[in-house]
């Protein structure tokens, strides 16, 4: 489960970002070892305002859960 932050934007995504094509960051997934758009990965939030993103990519979340 997860949802997108719609609370505030105060909360700040903790994202490793290095730009993607100048514009959507973009991470480097650790079970596919893809780099692959933030949007790819979703957002996770941590409960106590953080928002991170998930560490997998949808497509290994999907394949693996
Ligand atoms: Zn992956």
């Amino acid at each position: 489960m997860f949802e997108k932050s719609n609370k505030s934007n105060d909360n700040k995504p903790i994202i490793q970002s290095h730009g993607y094509n100048g514009s959507e960051p973009t991470r480097i997934c650790p079970k596919c070892c893809e780099e692959k758009p933030l949007s790819d990965f979703g957002f996770r939030d941590m409960g106590n305002g953080t928002i991170r993103n998930q560490s997998w990519c949808k497509e290994c979340r999907s394949r693996y859960s």
